[in-house]
């Protein structure tokens, strides 16, 4: 089949070379000078900084582990780090998550998370069902010490919204239980861990996350148009056109809201409700020091509290792989997000690093570089309609013969590893298509 896929980010690379792997003749259509969206990195000097804030290789799928590393040059080609991560809790380092690092609380903190813990725990014993809107969610599952202390103040600073109007259904599967042993053993100094699956990354050794999808472009025997803008596409009976070319298919990766007009025949409704799809925006600062000792040996840290600035995340890059600075430098990537009203002028930029200064994470004296890159579409807007909505929107596709898919391409809030598995069930799916022969298509879901 002649495939065309819009958007060559992980996702549709990804896909790409897998379809490609069969035979298909299959374009991607990329409208950004290369491909990469989300996983692109760049260069300063000898400074290589990731573009959409720290990204690492992880994942659950040891299959998709297995294709990711193998696209990066295996063991070989990466660094593998153990996972140091820490909250930065006023002038203290609690290890993350923070309720397996509730012991290195304050002692009036610690019995502050501990009697909320255990009363949500009865309350969840005694049936109260899980709330619908993330604020109750917080409360009902980590009870009000761990909420006041450290979850509302942080994803408050993250997702810039009153969390009573987000819903809950996000967290599902993203949070972890910590059992209430770990709980109460940390919370009497004994260390516990928390999400296991996480606790090695690996990371390009070479050239940052882009390193990635380079390596998916690679040899990957599927042609790879960029600058391409997707403007039209359209469906007549079995054939898809895509400004104008013929396709036997169309697989879209795009965020919905940039490809919906380029799109023909979507109903009204379905085009409101893709608008209403809002992204959350996300600034990164890339910031680059000189050192007279090495960075203390941390993967990432966070930042719940306003008087640190507007960062909510600092990943210690340079950590990642020494090829990220030169011999001498570390580097940082700060990560703040916005709604879409931020536009960072020197002064903005100046303050947020004076305020990382003050918390403690890096000094304003050894900074030598500090650049910035905003990414519109970082994270979902996970509003209480966002379920609802995006359910109309997939429905529609899935019914279309169009296939949709990717991070923003179907709002499914994935890393890079479950495009990728994602885009192994679309190449599964596409081999269903090829063998059925005929317009009666299989649906994917
Ligand atoms: C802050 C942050 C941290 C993350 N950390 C991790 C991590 O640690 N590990 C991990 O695995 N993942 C991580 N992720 C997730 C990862 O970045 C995404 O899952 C992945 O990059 C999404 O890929 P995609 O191809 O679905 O979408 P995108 O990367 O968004 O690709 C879409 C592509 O479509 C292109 N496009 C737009 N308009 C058009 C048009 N009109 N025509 C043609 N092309 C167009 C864009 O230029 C882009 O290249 C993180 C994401 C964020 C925001």
């Amino acid at each position: 089949m002649k495939i065309a896929i819009l958007g060559g980010g992980i996702s549709g690379t990804a896909l790409a070379r897998m379809l490609a792997a069969d035979g298909h003749q299959v374009q991607v259509l990329e409208q950004a000078e290369r491909a990469g969206g989300l996983c692109k990195s760049r260069r300063y000097g000898e400074f290589t900084f990731d573009e959409a804030g720290g990204h690492i290789l992880f994942s659950k799928d040891q299959k998709v582990l297995d294709w990711q590393l193998a696209r990066c040059g295996g063991e070989a080609g990466t660094v593998k780090t153990v996972r140091n991560t820490r909250i930065r809790w006023h002038d203290r380092w609690v290890p993350y998550p923070f309720e397996n690092g509730v012991g290195h609380l304050t002692k009036d903190a610690i019995v502050d998370c501990l009697k909320g813990y255990i009363e949500a725990h009865v309350q969840r014993r005694l049936g109260v069902p899980c709330p619908t809107n993330f604020r109750d969610w917080i409360l009902w599952r980590m009870g009000d010490g761990f909420a006041r202390h450290f979850m509302v103040p942080y994803n408050e600073k993250i997702w810039k919204c009153d969390l009573a109007t987000m819903s809950s259904g996000w967290v599902a599967g993203r949070v972890p239980e910590a059992p209430i042993e770990d709980i109460l053993r940390s919370a009497i100094g004994i260390d516990t861990a928390g999400y296991t699956h996480q606790s090695v990354f690996w990371f390009p050794r070479e050239g940052g996350f882009e390193t990635l999808v380079r390596g998916t472009v690679q040899g990957g025997g599927f042609a790879l148009r960029c600058g391409h803008s997707v403007r039209n596409v359209r469906r007549t009976g079995d054939h898809f056109a895509v400004d104008g070319e013929a396709f036997d298919l169309v697989v879209n990766t795009v965020p919905l809201p940039l490809i919906e007009p380029a799109f023909e025949g979507i109903p009204e409704a379905v085009r409101a409700d893709i608008r209403a799809l809002k992204p959350i925006a996300l600034i990164n600062l890339m910031i680059g020091v000189k050192l007279d000792e090495p960075l203390p040996d941390l993967s990432w840290i966070y930042l719940p509290f306003a008087e640190q600035g507007p960062t909510n995340r600092v990943t210690y890059f340079s950590n990642y792989s020494p090829n990220n600075a030169p011999a001498g430098h570390g580097s940082f990537l700060a990560e703040v997000t916005h709604r879409g009203e931020l536009r960072p002028d020197r002064e903005w930029l100046q303050n947020v690093v004076a305020a990382l200064d003050r918390a403690g994470i890096l000094r304003r004296d050894q900074v030598v570089l500090t650049e910035w890159c905003n990414n519109d579409f970082a994270y979902i807007d996970q509003n209480l309609e966002f379920s609802s909505r995006v359910g109309r929107v997939r429905a529609w596709f899935d019914q279309s013969g169009y296939i949709t898919f990717g991070r923003f391409g179907r709002y499914e809030y994935h890393n890079s590893d479950q495009c990728v598995g994602r885009a192994m069930e679309v190449h599964q799916h596409i081999r269903a298509i090829a063998a059925s022969g005929g317009p009666a298509r299989p649906t994917f879901r």
